[in-house]
């Protein structure tokens, strides 16, 4: 992905920052369930592979010291790092590793724009309501709010809701609400911001944050 945006000087566009996620467990079960996940991970790389993993989780000497030691429990030093660089406290273990952040829907629009620049015809604002095959052929119509066009192929990309056009999903793919909020950074935030992403888990449901670059 940040091989593909960098190649189409998209970088800028979609305020890539290519960072470290932190994964913080809340509840000591979160962090067994986790915890087990990671030692099964690691069990099942390849050495070649495990050695290339871990050079990269340990490329933030910050990070460094929670690669080495996923427990941290014990660890008032690490206790203290949580505090001081993570702004969290009360967690049970922590996770971190390579990751970026960016913004989403000006990726999939920069992608649009470059595919329209070669030829592709977008219809904004075009719901399809009905999908229908052409006699017996291998042609499909689909009927849209401005006219109905015939096509060999059909991907469905309208998420939750593909029901709509594919009734025998019905019941089976359906959308849930997620929520999201856009916060004012405090003057300490905006002063040092966040140099990582932070997921906050639970154990049955997680939050998390993203800050944006105060350059943008
Ligand atoms: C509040 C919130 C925060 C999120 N935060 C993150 C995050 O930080 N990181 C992350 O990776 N993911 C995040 N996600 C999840 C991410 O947004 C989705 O996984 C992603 O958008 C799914 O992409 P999609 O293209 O499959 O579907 P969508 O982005 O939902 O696009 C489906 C499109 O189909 C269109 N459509 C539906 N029916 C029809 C029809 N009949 N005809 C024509 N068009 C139709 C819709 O209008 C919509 O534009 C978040 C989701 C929510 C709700």
């Amino acid at each position: 992905m940040i091989r593909f945006i960098k190649e189409n000087d998209l970088a800028d566009v979609v305020e890539l920052v290519e960072t470290r996620a932190v994964d913080l467990y809340m509840t000591e079960n979160a962090w067994k369930e986790a915890s087990g996940s990671f030692d099964a991970c690691l069990a099942h790389l390849k050495t070649q592979d495990l050695a290339q993993w871990t050079a990269r989780m340990q490329r933030m000497n910050k990070f460094a010291q929670l690669d080495a030691q996923k427990n941290v429990e014990e660890s008032n030093e690490l206790t203290s790092l949580l505090e001081q660089s993570f702004r969290f406290s009360n967690t049970y273990g922590v996770i971190s590793y390579p990751a970026c952040t960016l913004w989403a829907y000006k990726l999939a629009a920069g992608i649009i724009d470059k595919v329209i620049d070669v030829g592709l015809r977008v219809s904004a604002h075009t719901p399809a309501l009905k999908i229908s095959p052409v006699g017996d052929g291998p042609e499909w119509l689909v009927k849209t709010s401005r006219g109905s066009i015939k096509c060999r192929r059909i991907f469905h990309a309208t998420n939750g809701y593909v029901s709509s056009l594919l009734p025998e999903l019905a019941g089976k793919v359906v959308p849930t609400k997620g929520h999201v909020v856009v916060l004012q950074p405090s003057p300490k935030y905006a002063a040092e911001p966040l140099d990582h992403s932070a997921g906050v888990q639970w154990g049955e449901d997680f939050d998390y944050m993203i800050q944006r670059p105060s350059k943008w």
